[in-house]
């Protein structure tokens, strides 16, 4: 009996993790297939200030399958990442977000806009990762302080006296930093203060709250005041709501990002949005 409930339960696991094992090489060459193809591309979220003049937007990868249409990144990345195939994934957004950059300031148009490019940890891991920031910039001409770099404090945990140095010559390069979906991670406050980060960006599980209770509130502006008294700029992500624009903004929250303000576009929509106001 009992013996027979343990082949049951083998039949009914083995299978699963089968597939599971199959889906995940299939996606594997998948991918490996769509970087040949070309079936990447990036999308721009505008990012406002106060005023609500747009002053960067976001490069956010999405996939472009031929059967199954466009696929957004939380279903391909840990797969990527994975595979390690995030490297050359990631390689091409730097320089795909540079080139597009390089291509805006010769047509003339969203010229001090800052381009924000999402680094994942392994990319920032590379032994060769600098070079390949200051390749991406020589190759496009991009000023570097149009480039900001979104890094995650998840990045920041393993090597601290690596991680300190990267940075270092990230700014010694002249690319601004951010500190993507800040709090979410385990950075301590000393640690922090080394680092030469320009910007923490509050993640969104924070800003989704800020209107529904006094402590969602106070976490938001604690990090707004954390952040300034770093001498760092604060942007809200996910900001949907007015009434959370409205109140991040009487927080001292300098720039801020959502849906609630405009969504990913593609290039031509944002160029066609935002280009005849010049
Ligand atoms: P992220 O860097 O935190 O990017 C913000 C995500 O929030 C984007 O999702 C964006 O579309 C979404 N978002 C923007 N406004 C709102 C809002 O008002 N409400 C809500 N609920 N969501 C909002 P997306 O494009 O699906 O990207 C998801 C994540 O995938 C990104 O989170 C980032 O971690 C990763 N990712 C995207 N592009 C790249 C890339 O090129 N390289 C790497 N390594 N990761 C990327
Ligand atoms: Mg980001
Ligand atoms: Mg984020
Ligand atoms: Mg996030």
């Amino acid at each position: 009996e009992a013996k027979g409930a343990g082949r049951n339960q083998s039949c009914f696991y083995l299978p699963k993790m089968q597939q599971r094992i199959l889906e995940r090489v299939e996606m594997d060459s998948d991918l490996r297939r769509a970087m040949m193809n070309h079936e990447f591309l990036l999308h721009f979220q505008p990012q406002w200030n106060a005023e609500r003049k747009m002053v960067g937007v976001e490069a956010l990868v999405r996939w472009l399958h031929p059967v199954k249409g466009m696929i957004p990144p939380g279903q391909f990345i840990p797969f990527a990442e994975e595979s390690r195939l995030i490297l050359p994934l990631g390689d091409w957004v730097l320089m795909a977000a540079c080139q597009t950059k390089a291509r805006w300031l010769k047509e003339g148009y969203l010229d001090d806009v800052v381009m924000a490019v999402n680094v994942s940890a392994m990319q920032f891991a590379q032994e060769d990762f600098i070079d390949k920031v200051g390749k991406a910039l020589a190759h496009t001409l991009v000023p570097p302080h149009l480039i900001q770099l979104e890094l995650t404090e998840s990045m920041l945990v393993h090597d601290q006296e690596d991680v300190i140095q990267k940075m270092r010559s990230l700014k010694e390069l002249g690319v601004l930093i951010s500190l993507d979906d800040f709090g979410t991670g385990y950075s301590s406050l000393s640690y922090l203060q080394q680092l030469p980060i320009d910007q923490l960006k509050i993640d969104k599980s924070f800003v989704a709250r800020v209107m529904d209770s006094k402590r969602g509130a106070s976490i938001a502006a604690s990090i707004i005041g954390l952040g300034h008294n770093l001498g760092m700029e604060v942007i809200a992500e996910g900001v949907e709501e007015d009434a959370q624009f409205q109140w991040l903004k009487q927080q001292g929250c300098d720039l801020f990002q959502g849906y609630g303000l405009s969504r990913p576009l593609e290039e031509k929509i944002l160029i066609g949005s935002f280009v005849k106001q010049v």
